[in-house]
């Protein structure tokens, strides 16, 4: 060994002025004014993986709100009348859906009929919204 193995830390490229965990490519240019990192890089990985085929309502995303999912689910873009999300068939009403922070739960239910409909729809809006919720708390 010599002294040669020991550059000076002057000619080792300096390393970019970036956080390391979130380098930025992995936040795209549309979300890097997102202040949540961990939310502009969701985003990011799930608008291309909605490229590569996930399904836009798995998403625990919202590219429209630029937010998680169970922020913005209350807002009247995210009920879906063809598939029946968070849409009551026989009320021909939108679902409410009620975010609990603390248990990390998500419920469903009709304001006409009371109801929470046993579908396909709802089901992936509940999970959706509840893997939203733990990816946002981080659990
Ligand atoms: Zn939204
Ligand atoms: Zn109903």
């Amino acid at each position: 060994m010599t002294s040669q193995s020991f550059a000076p830390a002057s000619t080792i490229a300096p390393m970019p002025r970036r956080d390391r965990l979130v380098p930025a490519d992995l936040v795209a240019a549309r979300y890097a004014d997102v202040a949540d990192r961990r939310l502009a890089v969701t985003l990011t990985a799930e608008d291309r993986s909605e490229e590569d085929g996930l399904n836009p309502l798995e998403r625990i995303t919202c590219r429209t709100h630029r937010r998680w999912l169970h922020d913005c689910v209350a807002s009247p873009l995210h009920v879906v009348v063809v598939t029946g999300t968070r849409w009551c068939r026989s009320c021909e009403r939108a679902l409410t859906v009620a975010i609990d922070h603390v248990a990390g739960d998500v419920a469903v239910s009709c304001p006409s009929c009371g109801e929470t409909p046993a579908t396909a729809a709802t089901r992936q809006l509940v999970r959706a919204c509840r893997a939203s919720l733990a990816a946002a708390h981080d659990r």
